[in-house]
């Protein structure tokens, strides 16, 4: 078969694109081609949806599905992509029943996105999971439910952070095991203290600085042996410690990869081919630097700015530059973390005291790097939008209270 614009991927970056081609290029075939059986949905909600609520995968299957279908748009569903001839301009698939096939572009956008990363140690025991589509989601709640079980949580990050909560919100015990001394410490002490003391007070267990060496089983069930000889109730684990992007089918393309697929500014990889979000890796011109983004907003930014530009180098028209201003969220114990910017390690970190949170902002030279808030969200929302350009930091200290010198 042949198609004006492949996506590969069925996640929010592919259908951020397919939206924007059918706006911008309407007379254009769109093909979205996804390895998963059911069409695009929000991801955001499996870590974070009550254990006593229901997680409904149509109620989380982003609307504009139905939308796109009317016009045209054809879901190829449970297919993967095997591999990609650029000079030829096809997609290698291989559908659920192992029948393959090619499938010929004008265009392809690639939105292959990230799969968890699992270490040795953990492959192929029980009840290990790892959380990143609605079936790991659907087998983890279905695990949890028992509630005489123990789950340890491995690695402080988000999608741990705000499974963990979801269990505290429970009522259950868990832990959070991390390597890490300061978890998000990347973000600085007092962000990492912020980020452990919100844990500790919702109940929630932490063995910080402290690595996973083995597991035993007792008469009270499995435990996770620690490096320091501590031992945590593990019947059910979660492995929340990082992904990778998902590029194996590029290996023989001639697409350069290096950690992610490598795009220039307009996120153009090869001729015909653009690549968005979490597995793309570009030069961002609001910041100078190059980067990969593991963060919706990123991804639907980044789909909807490669979807134009494939359907534009299928016209012929100019491409757009993407320039974006990374941004997360993540809700934990009831409370909203969010942050904006992008960090390169050596800014300073001003705290703006205030009631109810608390509020980060990062300082490069003169300008505004990056903000970071426990709650306050009204701040930083405002600090947000003027990060979509350069801002000089006597801008935020005439909006802000201060304190005078750095937390980190
Ligand atoms: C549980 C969870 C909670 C999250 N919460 C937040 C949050 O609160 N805030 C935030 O900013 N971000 C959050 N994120 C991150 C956000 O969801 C991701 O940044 C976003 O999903 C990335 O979208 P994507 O389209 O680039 O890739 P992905 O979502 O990774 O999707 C990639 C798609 O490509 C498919 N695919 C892969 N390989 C192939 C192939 N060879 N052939 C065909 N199809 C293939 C996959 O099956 C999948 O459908 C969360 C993620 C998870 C998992």
């Amino acid at each position: 078969m042949s198609t004006d614009v492949l996506v590969v991927g069925g996640s929010v970056a592919a259908v951020r694109a397919a939206e924007a081609i059918a706006r911008h290029a309407p007379d254009l075939a769109i093909t979205v081609l996804s390895d998963e059986e059911h069409p695009p949905y929000e991801r955001p909600p499996l870590s974070k949806v009550g254990l006593r609520d229901d997680l409904d995968l149509a109620a989380l299957t982003y609307p504009s599905v139905a939308d796109l279908r009317g016009r045209g748009v054809e879901f190829r569903l449970g297919t993967r992509a095997t591999a990609l001839d650029v000079g030829g301009r096809r997609v290698e698939v291989v559908d659920g029943s192992g029948r393959a096939s090619e499938i010929e572009y004008g265009a392809v956008v690639v939105t292959t996105g990230c799969e968890p990363i699992v270490p040795p140690l953990f492959r192929d025991l029980p009840d290990v999971y790892s959380l990143r589509r609605f079936q790991d989601a659907a087998a983890l709640r279905h695990a949890v439910s028992d509630r005489t079980r123990s789950v340890a949580v491995i690695g402080a990050g988000f999608i741990g952070g705000e499974f963990a909560a979801t269990l505290a919100k429970d009522g259950r015990a868990v832990t959070i095991v991390d390597l890490a001394e300061k978890p998000l410490g990347r973000f600085g002490d007092r962000v990492a203290a912020d980020y452990a003391a919100l844990h500790r007070d919702s109940g929630v267990g932490l063995q910080l600085g402290d690595g996973v060496v083995g597991f035993e089983n007792t008469a009270e069930g499995r435990v996770l042996r620690l490096g320091s000889g501590a031992t945590v109730p593990a019947d059910v684990v979660l492995l929340g410690i990082g992904v990778r992007p998902s590029t194996e089918w590029l290996a023989s393309s001639g697409v350069v990869l290096n950690n992610g697929i490598e795009c220039d500014a307009h996120l153009r990889a090869a001729d015909r081919v653009y690549a968005a979000g979490d597995v793309v890796r570009w030069p961002n011109a609001r910041f100078g630097s190059t980067m990969r983004i593991e963060h919706w907003t990123n991804a639907a930014e980044q789909g909807r700015i490669a979807g134009i530009n494939a359907a534009n180098s299928v016209t012929g028209a100019d491409p757009v530059v993407c320039a974006t201003v990374p941004y997360f969220w993540s809700d934990q114990h009831g409370t909203r973390i969010q942050f904006s910017g992008f960090l390169s390690g050596d800014e300073e970190i001003v705290e703006s005291p205030g009631q109810d949170g608390s509020l980060y902002v990062y300082r490069s030279g003169d300008v505004v790097a990056g903000v970071l808030a426990f709650e306050r969200r009204a701040e930083f929302v405002k600090i947000r939008a003027l990060l979509r350009r350069e801002t000089s930091w006597e801008t935020v200290q005439s909006m802000l209270p201060l304190a005078s010198s750095p937390v980190a």
